[in-house]
């Protein structure tokens, strides 16, 4: 009798936990993975899909508007059910292509909840399987504010399925999944206040990139209360009442909770199992996405370290090149590039201006414009551009972006960062005319040249 009944025990059917058992089961490896919902997970079936699709859907409305400059009539109005409903659909296509490519891919698909029961012990409806290597992969899920009245909020999972467009919201919260819900609710034509704990949206982007966003959300009518911190919510009926810790009251139909997120690490066995788990509650891994017990490691959400879709597979894949294939890959989480898909979206690679003036001295580049196809639609809006530039090596360190298109243009310009080439390379690219990205190879003299600045 073989010792082990599967070479990899994969917990957690979501980016990361499908990308390492696939690759995994590429090199050979025998691999079951345990899934407890749906085979997906957040990014395909409550985040970045989803999410993608709402943006699209809603941001129709400016394209109309738009048209109206170019000598086109056009009216619309939004069906929200219709939306959600068409974006459903489209949910269950993927997730019945997650499980044709497990399962053509040889992964054996459990469905329930699993626990870690013993040494190379997996536990899932009621039976045991011993593995070779145990890979937890189980994400993480929203996190409420600890308030009182935090059930009548809604938090992201509720907000991707609302049945029906409330026409007054609130979203607590200044995070991209804030800013995002924030966009789409108001490009759909609701009334929308961010309330934030902090003084500015988007803490950790590059300064200028903050400010720049909120402006322009604030042009699009999003209302921002400040430095404010939420003390309860109470139920008006149908409605909400928001009570701030200022005493100021707000009303409104749906309180949307963007406050954070907490790895799923309860219930799993691991303490037993001894895996050590941060103050956060997140999987401590090495850089070879090894924990503290011999034989289970974590990937993604659930070590909590960059919280993306790209990174959980790619150390999903680096996890299964090392264990299988012979090949010790260690993940690399310099210069992962981000993106935020608010309204106007957002993207950046590398470093802020902030951080990357406390390690040098630094050269600022930065162009704030008009895009072209506003000159004719009238709409009062800009785009931010920004390079950061290591002032001894000349190397472009980090490179931002406010305005259409944004993610699309970083991500090709994020292969220039981790190529480290210097900001002569991007003097001697042609440009590609009329484009907004030409921007980038045409900032000729920095706005500021700084000297290192001490840490705050
Ligand atoms: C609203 C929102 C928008 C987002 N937008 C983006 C974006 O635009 N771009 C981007 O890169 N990232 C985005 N993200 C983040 C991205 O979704 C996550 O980083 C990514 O899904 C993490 O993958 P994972 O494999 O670590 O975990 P998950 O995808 O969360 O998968 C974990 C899976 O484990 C399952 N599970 C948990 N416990 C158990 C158990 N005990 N037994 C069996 N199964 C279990 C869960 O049901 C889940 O399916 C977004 C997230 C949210 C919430």
């Amino acid at each position: 009798m073989a010792k082990f009944d599967f070479d990899l025990f994969t917990i957690g059917a979501g980016s990361g936990g499908v990308a390492a058992s696939r690759r995994a089961a590429a090199f050979g490896a025998s691999v079951a993975i345990a899934e407890c919902v749906r085979v997906g997970g957040t990014c395909v079936l409550r985040g970045c899909v989803p999410k993608k699709l709402l943006v699209y859907g809603t941001h129709f409305a400016e394209e109309m508007q738009d048209a109206r400059g170019y000598g086109w009539t056009v009216e619309g109005r939004l069906d929200w059910g219709a939306l959600i409903a068409a974006k459903d659909r489209e949910l269950d296509r993927l997730h019945g292509i997650y499980l044709r490519m497990l399962t053509e891919a040889n992964v054996t698909v459990l469905g329930g909840h699993a626990t870690i029961a013993g040494d190379n012990t997996i536990e899932i409806g009621g039976r045991c399987y011993r593995a070779r290597h145990i890979l937890v992969a189980t994400g993480g899920r929203p996190q409420r504010l600890e308030i009182p009245g935090a059930d009548l909020a809604i938090v992201s999972d509720d907000a991707l399925m609302l049945p029906a467009l409330p026409r007054r919201v609130a979203i607590v919260g200044g995070g991209y999944i804030a800013v995002e819900f924030a966009s789409i609710f108001r490009a759909a034509g609701a009334e929308v206040t961010q309330v934030i704990r902090a003084d500015q949206i988007l803490r950790g982007f590059d300064r200028e990139v903050r400010d720049h966003l909120a402006g322009e959300m604030e042009k699009r009518g999003i209302r921002f209360l400040r430095g404010r911190n939420l003390a309860r919510i109470e139920a008006a009926g149908p409605a909400r009442r928001l009570v701030l810790d200022d005493g100021i009251a707000l009303d409104v139909d749906c309180v949307m909770m963007a406050t954070g997120r907490r790895p799923n690490t309860e219930g799993l066995g691991l303490e037993a199992a001894g895996v050590s788990l941060d103050k956060r509650g997140a999987i401590t891994v090495d850089a070879w996405q090894r924990t503290t017990a011999p034989g289970i490691h974590a990937i993604g959400d659930v070590t909590d370290r960059i919280n993306l879709t790209p990174v959980a597979i790619a150390e999903g894949r680096a996890l299964a090149e090392t264990l299988f294939n012979a090949n010790p890959t260690r993940m690399d989480h310099a210069d992962v590039p981000t993106g935020v898909f608010s309204q106007p979206p957002v993207a950046m690679v590398g470093m802020s201006e902030e951080r990357a003036a406390t390690l040098g001295a630094i050269d600022v580049y930065r162009t704030v414009f008009r895009p072209m196809k506003h000159t004719l639609s009238g709409r009062d809006e800009r785009t931010l551009m920004k390079m950061v530039v290591d002032g001894s090596s000349q190397r472009v360190v980090g490179i931002h972006m406010v305005g259409a298109d944004a993610p699309e243009i970083i991500q090709g310009l994020a292969i220039a960062v981790r190529a480290g080439l210097t900001k002569q390379d991007f003097d001697r690219t042609v440009a590609i005319h009329p484009t907004a990205a030409e921007e980038f190879v045409l900032m000729r003299e920095p706005v500021r040249r700084l000297a290192r600045q001490a840490i705050n």
